[in-house]
C-alpha cells in the first residue's frame, strides 16, 4: 500500500513539475542561445510566438512584410530599458535555476555578470565574417579568459559557408584554445534576404557545409544554433558522421508552427540524438520568452522526463564540460 502510494507520487511529481520536491530550487536550466543588446526603444516590438504559422509573402513593388507580428492571444512585450530587462532577466534566471550563454555587447554581458550568481552567465563572442574583428582581436579576447564560447557565428547571413577559407584562421583559433563554437544554420524568419540580410542565403543553412570545417579541425567542438532547421535529414546526417557535434533549439522553438517545432525535435530524438541537444531560446528583448520556450519542451509529452533533463541540463554540462553540482 505504502509503495504504491509512494509510486503515485513519484509518478504525479515527475509529470508535474520539474521543481524539486527536496528543495524549493527549481531543477537547473541551461539556456545556450542568449543575445546581450542595448534594448533600443523604438525599434523593440512586442512579439507573438509562433508567429510565423502564417506567412502569406508580398509582392516586390509592395511594403516588406513585418518581420515579427504581435497580434496572437499570446503577447511578449519587449523590455522598455536595459535596467527593465536586465531585472526581469535576473528574476526569472533565479526563479528557474538557470543558467546562460550570452553573445553580444560586452558591457550588457558585464552588467549582467555582476548582477547574476558566479558562474550564470557564460559570456561568448562572435564573428560574421573576416572584415569585422581581426583573426588576432579574437585571439586576445579570447585568452582574456573572460570569454568561454565563441558565438553567435553568422556567417550564413553574409552569404559565407562555415567552410570558407576567409575565416577558418578564426575557427583554428578556437581549435586551438578548445573553446566551443557555436554556428547559426538554417532559419533566418521570413523575407530575411529581403528585409535586412540581401547576402543570406537559404542554402548556406545547410549543416553538411560544416563537413569541411570539421575535416580540417578534428579537434573542434561545434554546435549548431537552430538545429539547422528546416534541413532535418541533412542535420541527422551531419550528426551521425560527427560525433562531436550538438545542436540547439534556438528561434525555431518559438518561432515556427508548434506542430512543426515538435515534428522537427521528435525527429532528432527518434533518430537518437537526444544527448546531443541543448536548450536555447535566442533571446533579445522580450523577458517572457523564456518561460514561453521552456514550456515548449515542458510541454512535449513524447518526452520522457529524463530526456527533457538532458535537453535542459545534462547536454549542455557535457558539451560545455560542467561541473554539475555547481547548478543544483
Ligand atoms: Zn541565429
Amino acid at each position: 500500500m505504502k509503495k504504491t502510494l509512494l509510486l503515485a507520487l513519484g509518478l504525479i511529481w515527475a509529470n508535474v513539475s520539474f521543481a524539486q520536491v527536496s528543495s524549493s530550487k527549481h531543477l537547473p536550466i541551461i539556456d545556450v542561445h542568449v543575445h546581450a543588446m542595448k534594448v533600443n526603444p523604438n525599434f523593440a516590438s512586442d512579439m507573438s510566438p509562433w508567429f510565423l504559422s502564417n506567412m502569406p509573402g508580398t509582392d516586390p513593388n509592395e511594403p516588406m512584410p513585418k518581420f515579427l507580428s504581435a497580434d496572437g492571444a499570446i503577447m511578449l512585450k519587449a523590455a522598455k530599458s536595459d535596467q527593465e530587462f536586465q531585472d526581469e532577466l535576473m528574476k526569472t534566471m533565479k526563479r528557474l535555476n538557470m543558467t546562460i550563454v550570452a553573445s553580444g555587447d560586452p558591457q550588457v554581458i558585464r552588467n549582467w555578470k555582476k548582477a547574476a550568481e558566479p558562474g550564470r552567465v557564460i559570456p561568448s563572442i562572435g564573428f560574421n565574417s573576416a572584415n569585422g574583428i581581426s583573426v588576432q582581436a579574437f585571439e586576445d579576447s579570447l585568452k582574456t579568459g573572460f570569454y568561454k564560447v565563441v558565438g553567435e557565428v553568422g556567417l550564413q547571413y553574409q552569404g559565407l559557408s562555415p567552410s570558407d577559407p576567409s575565416v577558418d584562421k578564426y575557427f583554428e583559433v578556437a581549435e586551438r584554445l578548445n573553446i566551443p563554437v557555436a554556428i547559426h544554420m538554417g532559419t533566418g524568419g521570413n523575407g530575411m534576404a529581403n528585409l535586412t540580410s540581401p547576402k543570406y542565403r537559404a542554402s548556406l543553412g545547410n549543416p553538411l557545409l560544416l563537413e569541411d570545417l570539421l575535416a580540417r579541425h578534428p579537434k573542434l567542438k561545434v554546435w549548431v544554433m537552430h538545429a539547422g532547421y528546416p534541413m532535418i535529414d541533412e542535420m541527422i546526417a551531419l550528426m551521425g558522421a560527427n560525433s562531436h557535434v550538438y545542436v540547439d533549439l534556438a528561434g525555431m522553438i518559438w518561432s515556427y508552427p508548434l506542430e512543426e517545432i515538435h515534428l522537427y525535435l521528435k525527429r532528432l530524438v527518434q533518430a537518437g540524438f537526444g544527448k546531443r541537444i541543448m536548450y536555447g531560446t535566442d533571446l533579445m528583448v522580450w523577458p517572457k520568452l523564456l518561460e514561453t520556450s521552456i514550456g515548449v519542451i515542458e510541454n512535449a509529452n513524447y518526452l520522457s522526463f529524463d530526456q527533457k533533463r538532458d535537453i535542459f541540463f545534462n547536454n549542455a554540462v557535457r558539451f560545455f564540460r560542467l561541473d554539475p553540482t555547481k547548478y543544483q
